[in-house]
């Protein structure tokens, strides 16, 4: 969305058209010549609230998945007051949206200016770190600051998530042990965290994952004062339907109880995608049809990056009124630049006699679906709905439901 090139210092797309409206297929009934995004804020007001409720610990909201503004609010406001911000530009996004959020700088790799200013300027005052060097830069940047919180980055297995995050960062186990000691003696407190990669399948993989944290703790024979288990926390998409977040939150719980820590010891999350997956999604046009392939107005360098890039697969629905009683055939699609990497493969199940002309929308595109879009080849659009149904799928709304049959049946 527009605010989140603005927010970030980029060059903002084009002008906004800010309405609201009950759902997706008003949107089409307008007949909109370009891609417009609709943002749904009671369902990521859900997801934070959920969090809040359940996970065992503190939540704070990765910022890279939907660095959005509005969204910062919205979350902010129902409890999620804790940010997990990589670079300089996001420090200072989130400091001017929300300023009496605490940021945490969980980017383990940064410049030794962004450290001196979120310390000095913003008030940071948790940073992560994988490296030796890194622990110098930091003590540096912060004049040997006395109230670091320093999260050493443990390398975890990505095996059970469908996004690698195993081998950028992270020490290895091999090497955890100096930096913890050495961490340990300039913190005021020391954490461990990790990232199990995104989209987790399986609670098995935060399991996994605390035993490489246990042996670095008694391998280095250190106190530790928080574990944070990172993000990766899933959202739900065709072919990708997880367990309920529940059970991640009981295998968290139960490791972290486990573990050879003090019982003062904080428990922290750093999701991104669960919290913001629901809170968008875009409705395209169909521009031209050949076959099974469908030439659409959004693609790979607008809100479709990963279905193009990584092949994820998103829920889409036709929106036509009449709807069509034509049974569900898979297509691809192709985005509107001019190359041939601009294809999302899918398949996409829409009606077989779908056709130019007619609107559907692409679900589920609230994580890493604004937040990468470019204006590329004079393509894309900032046009912003707030729509009041609900997202095409919901990790939070059985959830939800249920609650209100229970309150029914008290
Ligand atoms: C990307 C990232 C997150 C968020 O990951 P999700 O899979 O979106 O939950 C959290 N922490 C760090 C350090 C990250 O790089």
């Amino acid at each position: 969305m527009h605010q989140d090139h603005r927010a970030l210092g980029l060059a903002p797309l084009s002008t906004v058209a800010r309405n609201s409206v009950s759902g997706a297929i008003d949107i089409a009934q307008g007949k909109p010549v370009q891609p417009v995004t609709l943002v749904r804020p009671h369902a990521a007001a859900r997801a934070a609230r959920f969090f809040v409720e359940k996970f065992p610990g503190r939540s704070m909201y990765a910022v890279k998945a939907n660095p959005s503004p509005d969204l910062i609010k919205i979350l902010f406001d129902n409890g999620i007051t804790t940010f997990d911000v990589a670079s300089i530009g996001e420090v200072r996004m989130v400091a001017r949206t929300v300023p009496e959020a605490t940021l945490c700088f969980m980017h383990p790799v940064k410049a030794e200016e962004a450290i001196t200013e979120a310390y000095f300027k913003h008030g940071v005052r948790t940073f992560s770190l994988d490296s030796m060097e890194e622990l110098e830069k930091i003590m540096r940047a912060t004049r040997n600051a006395s109230d670091l919180t320093l999260c050493v980055r443990l390398r975890v297995s990505s095996e059970h998530s469908k996004l690698s995050l195993a081998s950028k960062f992270g020490v290895s186990p091999h090497d955890a042990k100096p930096l913890l000691f050495a961490a340990r003696q300039a913190a005021d407190a020391l954490g461990i965290c990790f990232h199990v990669g995104s989209q987790a399948m399986t609670p098995e993989a935060y399991a996994d994952a605390m035993e490489r944290v246990r042996a670095a703790i008694v391998d280095a024979a250190v106190t530790v004062d928080v574990i944070d288990v990172g993000g990766g926390f899933p959202s739900t998409y065709p072919g990708m339907e997880p367990p309920p977040l529940e059970r991640y939150f009981e295998t968290v719980h139960r490791a972290f109880e486990s573990l050879p820590i003090s019982y003062s010891a904080e428990l922290w999350a750093e999701p991104g995608r669960a919290l913001c997956a629901e809170y968008s999604s875009i409705v395209v046009r169909v521009e031209k049809r050949r076959g099974n392939e469908l030439y659409i107005n959004d693609g790979a360098y607008g809100a479709l990056f990963d279905a193009a890039h990584i092949g994820w697969r998103f829920p889409v629905a036709l929106l036509r009124e009449p709807e069509s009683t034509v049974r569900d055939h898979p297509f691809s699609f192709y985005g509107p630049t001019c190359d041939d990497i601009d294809h999302m493969a899918g398949p996409f199940l829409l009606p077989a006699d779908i056709q130019t002309s007619d609107y559907f929308e692409i679900g589920m595109l609230g994580a890493y679906g604004s937040a990468m879009r470019t204006a590329f080849n004079g393509f894309g659009s900032d046009e912003t709905v707030i729509v009041e149904d609900e997202p095409m799928a919901s990790m939070y709304a059985i959830v939800e439901r249920e609650a209100a049959s229970n309150v029914v049946k008290l």
